[in-house]
């Protein structure tokens, strides 16, 4: 329990409000303390003076200490008490009647506080006051006042603890509780249940978590469905190839087929298909995990595009198709890695090739916008039909199965292109229109 959030809050909680409430309490007993001290001097200050103008009165009137006992007593009340010692330092009165009258008095370290009684320069003698402040008639109310200040303030002290130690409790609970649902939904999620969601409501730090990782569960949930969708897929494209190449060696072994030059060729070309997808598998992966180590550096597009398209000079001879390009003078220098863009655009001419009917054209164009150089792939081939055209840079999409297997694609090479152009920080876009023809365009940022 000492590891819970709520009980360590409730603990720092607790040790503030207990550091507040202390210290308000020191300070205001503190002052009333000493405001206290402070009156009760000045109150016996008063006392003693107040008595001593008695005394001086009768002496004046009588012109002795003649008579002075009732004076002392009266002046006795609330337990003060009064010693009147004479010129001669004999005791005339004593209040509580422990003294006998006309015996010597003689200071001692417990005697009160003797105060010297002088007419006229006549010294008359020298009176001992000791007074109980408490019993004072100014004082008691007071001194009840701050009595009952102090309990109130310890009485609404502990109060005041109770109750916020009660609400931090509370409060603490509910805080720390959103934390707990949350921790249980990240347990299930650990333990393999990609479905699981928070539903915490709000605009705070904990439902901004929420939401967190309600998107960080999504994406998971995605991520996993994509994996699973790889591996159908893989396993899809892997089988034709594979049963194939089985077939042709099981026809081989029953003697249906001989194994000469044309069945070796055909079970080379199923294999080279399987290595092909492998390679592009691995490339692709790669991609979509951003761990292609890529070279950038000041490149000519136009150079590129050039080296691009010599390879296919004996296929586009053969289709008889004819190649233009369109590349500017003022062409800018791109930041790009040599090898991937030269793979882009290699990907695009193989699909011009093998997608536009003899005769056709094909035109490769570059052009300089803003911070990009946007190069482009255009053909008179068959185009790809609207319904297809959302779904192209997608793993393993064809628009004519049958087809593409014909023309030997893997249905990897746009998706490995829009990883490659993706990395370059540019994009990659389609415009097709069916037998009319498409034009693939990617852009590259050019070099500042
Ligand atoms: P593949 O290896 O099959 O060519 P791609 O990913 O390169 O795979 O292309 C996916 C599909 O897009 C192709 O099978 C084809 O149907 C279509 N496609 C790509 N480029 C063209 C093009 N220039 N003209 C017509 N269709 C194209």
């Amino acid at each position: 329990m000492t590891h819970r959030l709520w009980f360590r809050l409730s603990i720092a909680f607790a040790v503030i409000i207990l550091v507040a409430v202390g210290t308000i309490y020191f300070f205001v007993s503190q002052r009333i303390a000493i405001e206290m001290e402070y009156y009760k001097t000045i109150s016996a200050q008063y006392r003693s003076d107040q008595i001593r103008s008695k005394l001086y009165l009768h002496y004046y009137d009588k012109g002795s200490w003649e008579d002075v006992q009732p004076v002392v007593a009266a002046l006795s009340v609330s337990g003060t008490h009064i010693i009147l010692v004479g010129a001669n330092g004999t005791v005339i009165v004593d209040s509580k009647g422990e003294l006998l009258v006309g015996t010597n008095y003689t200071d001692s370290s417990d005697s009160p506080l003797g105060l010297n009684l002088t007419l006229h320069k006549e010294f008359l003698g020298k009176v001992y006051i000791s007074s109980d402040p408490a019993a004072e008639p100014y004082v008691a109310p007071f001194l009840r006042l701050s009595t009952s200040i102090n309990r109130s303030l310890l009485l609404g002290g502990s109060l005041a603890i109770a109750i916020a130690l009660i609400l931090t409790f509370v409060l603490s609970r509910r805080m720390t509780s959103p934390i707990g649902v949350l921790a249980k939904a990240a347990r299930r999620l650990g333990r393999g249940d990609l479905s699981q969601r928070v539903q915490l409501q709000g605009e705070g730090e904990v439902a901004a978590l929420a939401q967190a990782f309600n998107s960080m569960a999504a994406d998971l949930e995605h991520a996993e469905q994509l994996r699973r969708n790889m591996v159908a897929d893989v396993a899809h494209e892997l089988r034709t190839p594979l049963s194939n190449i089985q077939g042709y060696l099981e026809a081989i072994r029953d003697r249906v087929i001989k194994p000469d030059a044309a069945t070796i060729r055909s079970l080379n070309e199923e294999a080279a298909l399987l290595s092909r997808l492998v390679n592009e598998l691995q490339e692709l992966s790669l991609a979509e995990a951003g761990e292609l180590k890529l070279v950038y550096q000041e490149e000519d597009i136009a150079k590129l595009v050039k080296q691009a398209v010599t390879p296919w000079q004996p296929q586009l001879a053969a289709k008889e198709i004819s190649l233009s390009l369109d590349l500017p003078d003022n062409l800018s220098p791109v930041n790009i890695d040599w090898q991937r863009v030269n793979q882009v655009l290699h990907n695009l001419l193989e699909n011009a090739v093998a997608y536009t009917h003899k005769g056709g054209t094909i035109n490769v164009a570059a052009i300089t916008q803003s911070d990009w150089v946007e190069v482009s792939v255009s053909d008179t081939g068959e185009g790809i039909p609207a319904e297809d055209l959302p779904h192209i840079f997608e793993r393993f999409y064809r628009v004519d199965k049958s087809r593409a297997r014909v023309t030997g694609g893997s249905g990897l090479g746009l998706t490995i292109a829009k990883r490659l152009v993706e990395a370059h920080g540019g994009t990659i876009t389609v415009q097709s229109k069916l037998g009319k023809g498409s034009r693939f365009s990617f852009t590259l940022p050019i070099a500042k």
